[in-house]
This record gives structure tokens, C-alpha cells and sequence, in this order.
């Protein structure tokens, strides 16, 4: 080809592909889903997740994938997520798969369980590590397919009327407590109840329970609890890291082109580090606000973390002797953390407890 003949040729092809585009646009499918999330629109943390997830999908399909977010209670009650999904209610939902132990435990390994990983860990475990083939495995048996769309961080202990001093404080507490913890509970006399966001306040003030957890000072501020309960106890054993996770129908996601499969997954995976962020940065004024309110921070002693260490354990091994399953994710959930903690131990705590220490030196 001459040159003349090639740029001229050249040419014509950019043209081409310059009015090409919105042409494309214009044959991309159109797509109205509907999620449900497990949280009031009061939380815009986690509430403020599936918003995101719903205006980075729009955009970045020109509006022809719209997801209309609504939340627990506007379709299905806040721990009907998983059920609505499967079943075809919703295409997809937002929700902590710790609320499903009642269908199988093995759904609490996926999001959090007493001494497991933190937040950090979880994201490794899941990108780097099994944690995303082994959900995949399982979520198929629920029609679903599940990506980390948000985590928490460490949570906060609680809020209890009374302080817990000794181990058998624990014994007859009424406590909402959000997953498998609740098994860890019970061993220690505890009466653990599961029960959605909205409705933790009113039981906690008529008395119904004692004691209830959420997640931690920003959420937590905004339900209310230090109204009517002052001791505000740390760290949350049983919330490391929670991961939350976005869940969708499989053959609802089966009818989407690969790449709007694409854009959900990058967008999920945005929102899974943004709900962090928010998280860690409206934590702290928040924790300042309660404690001007005259909450009293008190932290489980290391002989109640010990009691809680050892009926955890003994939770785990009696559900891995008769779950197969549930087995071979805490395996491979205990191999991680082990390594991880291995690494931890070095540069990153050592970091971050100097780094403590030497806060207010400027
Ligand atoms: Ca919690």
C-alpha cells in the first residue's frame, strides 16, 4: 500500500470509529433490576453502599442498566435478602450473609465469625486467597452469586445497661447479637437474639433485651442505643472485619452481556472499599459525640475475651464434626488467618502501635 493511499485509508477508518461509538451505545440492552438491602435508608454506610453501586452501574452504561434500590421492609423484611434473591423476588440484594446460619453456619464464615479475620484480611482472602471460589461453590446451591460489596472494620462490643465484669455477667443477658456469635453466647449463659436494625432500639428501650450490638460508633449513634444504654463496651470479638456482600440471581446474572457483568463487578468491588473508608472516617467525631454524651467505654477484660476465645472454638469444632463444609471453609479461613497474623505481627502492628503510642507528639 502506498503511503498517500494509507493514511488516506487510515483516515476514513477513524472516522468510522468516531461516529461508531454512540451506535454501540444505542444497541446496548436495557436492564430495570430491582435490590433489596438488609438496612433502614438511615444507615449511609451501608444503606449508602447499594446508592453507589446503583449510580456507577447508570452511568457507566448510559443509563440502560438501572437498579432501583430499596430498603429493609420496602419488599422484604431486612433478613429476607437471601430468600427474595434465590427465589426471583429481586434480581439482587445487599445484605451480611452471617443472618442466613439458620438455613447453614457455613453462611456466617463468608461474612464474620468470633475471632476471625479483619477487614484487611477478608479482602485478601476473598481476592487473593479461597474465599471467593469456595462462596461460589456454595452460594450455587442458593441460585445466587455473592461479591464483597462493603465492610465495616472491626465492630464495637456493644451496649449493655449494666457493666460485664466477670465472665458469669454474662449468664441470663438478653442480647441482640448479629450471627453465629450467638452460638458462642449461649455456651456462656448469654440469650442471643437476631434482630434487623430497626427494631433493635424499641426492644432495647421496653426492656426486652439488655444488651444490643450493631456495628459501631457512626451507626450506632444514629439508631440510638446510648439513650438507653451508657456502657458501650470494646472490641466486638465477634466482628473482626464483617464483610458484606452484594447478591445476585444466577440466571438473572447469566442474562447479562459480560460486560455489564463487568461493570457490576467493578462497581461492587468500588463499593466494597468505600464502605470501609466512610466507616473509618466517620467513626471517630462519632465516638467523640457519645462519649460527650457521658457513654462509658469500657473494654471486655482479657478473661472474658479468653471464655469467649475458648467457647468459640468449641462452637466451630461441634458444627465442623457434623458439616462437612462449614469444615472446610473455617479450614481454610484458620490456615489464612494464621499467616496473616504471622505477617501482622511484623511491619503492620508494629506500625500501627507505635504509631498509637505516639498519637498526641505531634
Ligand atoms: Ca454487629
Amino acid at each position: 500500500m502506498k503511503r498517500r493511499q494509507f493514511l488516506k485509508t487510515a483516515g476514513v477508518g477513524l472516522a468510522a470509529s468516531a461516529v461508531a461509538a454512540p451506535a454501540i451505545a444505542q444497541t446496548m440492552p436495557e436492564f430495570k433490576w430491582r435490590l433489596t438491602a438488609s438496612w433502614p435508608k438511615s444507615l449511609d454506610t451501608l444503606y449508602g453502599s447499594c446508592e453507589t453501586l446503583a449510580k456507577y452501574v447508570s452511568e457507566a452504561t448510559g443509563g440502560k442498566f438501572q437498579i432501583q434500590v430499596f430498603a429493609a421492609g420496602e419488599i422484604v423484611p431486612g433478613l429476607q435478602v437471601l430468600d427474595a434473591v434465590q427465589n426471583g423476588t429481586v434480581e439482587m440484594g445487599h445484605s451480611a450473609q452471617y443472618y442466613y446460619i439458620g438455613k447453614d453456619p457455613t453462611w456466617a464464615l463468608f461474612c464474620a465469625i468470633p475471632f476471625g479475620l479483619n477487614a484487611r484480611q477478608q479482602n485478601s482472602w476473598f481476592y487473593e486467597g479461597d474465599g471467593q471460589k469456595l462462596i461460589d461453590e456454595f452460594s450455587a446451591k442458593y441460585n445466587s452469586r455473592c461479591l464483597l460489596m462493603g465492610n465495616t472494620g472491626c465492630q464495637m462490643g456493644g451496649w449493655f445497661r449494666k457493666e460485664i465484669n466477670t465472665v458469669d455477667d454474662l449468664k441470663g443477658l438478653k442480647m441482640r447479637i448479629g450471627g453465629w456469635a450467638g452460638k458462642t453466647l449461649s455456651k456462656l449463659g448469654s440469650i442471643p437474639q437476631q434482630i434487623a436494625a430497626g427494631d433493635i432500639y424499641p426492644a432495647l428501650e421496653k426492656g426486652t433485651i439488655d444488651a444490643a450490638e450493631w456495628v459501631g460508633p457512626h451507626d450506632d449513634e444514629k439508631l440510638g442505643f446510648y439513650k438507653v444504654a451508657k456502657y458501650y463496651y470494646y472490641p466486638g470479638w465477634w466482628e473482626g472485619g464483617t464483610a458484606n456482600h452484594l447478591i445476585i440471581n444466577q440466571a438473572k446474572w447469566n442474562e447479562l452481556p459480560k460486560s455489564y457483568q463487568a461493570i457490576v463487578t467493578a462497581a461492587a468491588g468500588y463499593c466494597n472499599i468505600e464502605q470501609q473508608a466512610r466507616y473509618d472516617g466517620r467513626n471517630p467525631a462519632a465516638l467523640k459525640r457519645l462519649v460527650s454524651q457521658g457513654v462509658q467505654l469500657r473494654p471486655f477484660s482479657p478473661a472474658i475475651m479468653e471464655a469467649c476465645l475458648k467457647a468459640s472454638n468449641e462452637v466451630n469444632a461441634e458444627e465442623a464434626a457434623k458439616n462437612p463444609v462449614f469444615k472446610k471453609v473455617l479450614d481454610s479461613i484458620q490456615a489464612y488467618r494464621a499467616d496473616q497474623y504471622l505477617w501482622w505481627q511484623v511491619a503492620e502492628y508494629g506500625y500501627d502501635s507505635f504509631m498509637i503510642r505516639s498519637r498526641g507528639r505531634g
